[in-house]
């Protein structure tokens, strides 16, 4: 038999964790009956504030193949599902949320999918209950981004996908701090196949992201994966370069034919008001590079685990136990 890990990323999730639990566990059991597939859940609490980690114990209790990790503080979704795959020990992993925007029934036809030989397969949404500048916002984003980027991003395709286990190995290969998982997913490559299903509202609790969380994430996408903004810089560089020659060509030839004459505030104003904005959206723009460095450099881990009841941490602690007696 395979094994099939579910990976669950939670942040305050108290509200409606034990439904997704329930609805989890119904289609894997279904899964199990048919003699081909083991399971188990795996929950990374990222830090939640509220009672999520009680929960998922007292569901570890009952169930043993609920497993969880819980970090030391709220990492992020990024960490959490990297915490995720490389703790999954499946054959297949599937990523979903914990809020049942997932819908749990869909994985059976992942892992059909899986078995005609797909290593991603992917969920795609479609914006049914958004409001229409959000529709248009997104719409013209992923154009862009398409435009610039070297890795193809779609509108409506999330982290709710099914891995194959040399699809994880290649994203755990991968070990930058800035991790921006639509890129990744879409860099490792390997047969893709989308399946569509209707989006739904959250069941309970709130959405963690407000405008500033998608315009931030909206930059990330795009400076995570290229320099191609950098190359940007160079061309506006360029272009204003050339418009000034032409421009002081102008003048000088006026200078000759005309002779000087005082007036000039305004060319003036705008010569300095301009370049001072696209000196100032470059150095941003170098920085945020630069910022990213940093980050990569220092190394830092991921996440820190807090508590876990999967394998690989009672194996640390037995060696921690040697060391310490
Ligand atoms: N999540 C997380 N850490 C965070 C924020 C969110 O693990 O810092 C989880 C959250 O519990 C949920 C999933 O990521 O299972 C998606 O979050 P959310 O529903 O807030 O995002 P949305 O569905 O609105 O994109
Ligand atoms: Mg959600």
């Amino acid at each position: 038999m395979k094994l099939v890990s579910t990976v669950i990323p939670c942040y305050n999730e108290s509200s409606s964790l034990k439904k997704t639990y329930k609805e989890v566990k119904k289609v894997l059991e279904e899964l199990y009956q048919s003699k081909k597939y083991a399971y188990e859940i795996l929950f990374v609490n990222d830090g939640s504030k509220d009672d999520t980690l009680e929960h998922i114990k007292s569901l570890a209790k009952q169930d043993s193949s609920v497993k969880y990790i819980s970090f030391s503080r709220n990492f992020g979704k990024e960490s959490g599902m990297l915490a995720g795959l490389e703790k999954a020990k499946g054959e297949v992993v599937i990523i979903l949320d914990a809020d049942l925007q997932h819908p749990p029934y869909l994985m059976k036809e992942m892992i059909e999918q899986y078995e005609i030989g797909y290593d991603q397969v992917i969920a795609r949404r479609d914006r049914k209950g958004e409001n229409l500048i959000r529709k248009w916002l997104t719409r013209c984003y992923y154009k862009m981004v398409n435009n610039v980027m070297d890795v193809e991003l779609a509108d409506g395709i999330g982290d709710f996908r099914l891995l194959s286990r040399r699809a994880v190995e290649s994203i755990l290969s991968m070990p930058e701090y800035n991790r921006f998982s639509k890129g990744i997913f879409s860099w490792i490559g390997y047969k893709k196949k989308v399946i569509d299903y209707e989006n739904n509202e959250r069941i309970a609790g709130e959405s963690k992201w407000n405008f500033k969380n998608l315009l931030n994430y909206a930059v990330d996408g795009i400076i995570s994966f290229n320099n191609s903004p950098l190359r940007l810089l160079i061309y506006l560089g360029l272009l204003v370069t050339f418009v000034c020659i032409c421009y002081v060509g102008f003048s000088f030839l006026n200078i000759l034919l005309f002779g000087v004459d005082m007036p000039g505030y305004f060319t003036l104003i705008s010569a300095i008001l301009m370049l001072g904005g696209i000196q100032l959206i470059s150095i941003g723009v170098i920085g945020e590079y630069v910022g990213r460095i940093y980050y990569e450099v220092k190394k830092r881990p991921k996440y820190i685990l807090e508590e876990t009841n999967t394998e690989i941490s009672l194996e640390k602690e037995k060696v921690n136990d040697k060391t310490g007696s």
